[in-house]
């Protein structure tokens, strides 16, 4: 049986970008994905975040991040759809724009406080009744689908093997992992990289490992055909997600999230669209804290009413425009800041998961993580990796993992 360098189980931005970076630096990789189209990385608005950083590892990673999709088309030999836009972040008219200001001043390029009507400018299809202001910025964007599809043709043409399967399991021998399970056969590497999104955490639970990563049920709404052209990428300027995402993640959570299903916090609603290239629109989104990873617990018509509902009163033209409710899993961290690196206690085992804002600052991420597999070279990012390294964050589970229900 042939021993790849590095198996790579999921293909997600994450994924993607990290095998062609392994295979880039002359390593042997197997990339594995089970093929679900309602992936993160599909149900994305693609936004790169660029002006986010807001220390100088963030910072460094951001602008790392936008300079290599700026001739990311180039490289790969595929059209990623890079450009740049208008990002609108709106409030209500209820709300006082100067009171948000101080959020938004800690970042690398702060977003500008405008009026209603300076927004429409921006955005002639928005409704300057609907909202109290907007935040703005310049904002990268691609079409998610292109980009992922063009580093799997580069990673194909360097010799890299893509194959569709489900992994059900990891290989062990003693405090090694060898390889990987499908439902067909085993697949044996030197070192196992789960990139699995939303089901990380449960992969690494198979493996007595318990990790700080959680999890969102994302829903939105893909519209095939929008005719009136939206130049802008909107979202909502009160930010409720980290919140949200803070609470879901407090440490004392953690038992739930490997237990029966469960809502470890109420949902939210963040308004919000882009329209790509084609005229296709995604309305967005409504995120669950839930901790099963199936949609059973979703009533999917009360969704898309409710994503409908939240951005068609400021942008009118999305209203009664056909299109279908999509659900994905979205996974997070702690602290934003994503879980790379070896696991601590079994060897050839590592993770590249968690990220937030990951179109602004993965791709940088993933050269360093397949430098430093090629070369044991260190870098500014082992203060992300000793995250992992320093034990802290991940428990190992001495007898079997507990009972997960799904
Ligand atoms: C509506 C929405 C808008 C967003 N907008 C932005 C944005 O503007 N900018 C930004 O930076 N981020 C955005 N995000 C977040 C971003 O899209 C995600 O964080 C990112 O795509 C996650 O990528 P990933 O590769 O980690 O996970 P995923 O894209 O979920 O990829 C994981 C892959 O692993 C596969 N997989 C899972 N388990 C197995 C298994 N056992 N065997 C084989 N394969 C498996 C999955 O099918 C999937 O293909 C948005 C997310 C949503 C939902």
């Amino acid at each position: 049986m042939e021993t790849f360098d590095w198996i790579v189980i999921g293909n997600g931005l994450a994924g993607a970008a990290l095998s062609y970076e392994l295979v880039r630096l002359g390593l042997s990789v197997l990339l594995v994905d089970d093929g679900n189209p309602d992936s993160a990385t599909r149900c994305s608005y693609g936004g790169i975040a660029y002006w986010s950083g807001t220390n100088e590892i963030t910072r460094e990673l951001c602008q790392a991040g936008i300079e290599r999709h700026r001739q990311l088309s180039d490289e790969l030999e595929t059209e990623t759809e890079f450009r740049e836009l208008d990002l609108l972040l709106t409030f209500p008219p209820h709300v006082d724009g100067e009171s948000l200001t101080r959020q938004y001043e800690q970042f690398a390029i702060a977003p500008r406080l405008i009026s209603p009507q300076e927004a429409q400018e921006i955005e002639p299809q928005l409704n300057p009744a609907a909202i109290g202001g907007a935040f703005t910025v310049k904002h990268g964007h691609v079409n998610p689908i292109k980009t992922v599809d063009g580093f799997n043709q580069a990673f194909r043409r360097l010799g890299g093997q893509h194959m569709l399967a489900t992994v059900t399991g990891l290989v062990h021998i003693n405090n090694r992992v060898t390889g990987i399970m499908t439902a067909s056969q085993a697949y044996a590497a030197g070192n196992v990289v789960v990139a699995a999104g939303g089901n990380s955490r449960r992969l690494l639970h198979q493996a007595r490992l318990s990790v700080p990563l959680y999890h969102t049920h994302a829903e939105i709404v893909a519209l095939p055909k929008v005719e009136q052209p939206l130049r802008a990428l909107i979202m909502p300027g009160i930010a409720t997600r980290f919140e949200a995402e803070a609470t879901a993640s407090d440490p004392a959570t953690d038992s739930r999230w490997d237990g029966p299903p469960d809502e470890i916090a109420p949902p939210i609603l963040d308004a919000g669209m882009i329209q790509f290239l084609d005229g296709s629109t995604y309305l967005g989104q409504v995120s669950r804290f839930r901790t099963d990873l199936g949609t059973e617990a979703i009533d999917a018509a009360q969704s898309e009413a409710q994503i409908r509902q939240g951005i068609t009163s400021q942008v009118p033209c999305l209203a009664n425009v056909p299109g279908r409710w999509r659900h994905c899993l979205v996974t997070f961290s702690r602290d934003e800041l994503p879980l790379i690196g070896p696991l601590p206690g079994v060897e050839g085992l590592h993770l590249f998961s968690g990220f937030t804002s990951p179109f602004a600052i993965l791709l940088p991420i993933a050269q360093r993580f397949a430098s430093w597999a090629m070369n044991g070279e260190k870098t500014a990012l082992d203060s992300l990796s000793d995250r992992l390294l320093g034990q802290m964050l991940v428990t190992r589970f001495e007898k079997s993992p507990p009972d997960t229900t799904t």
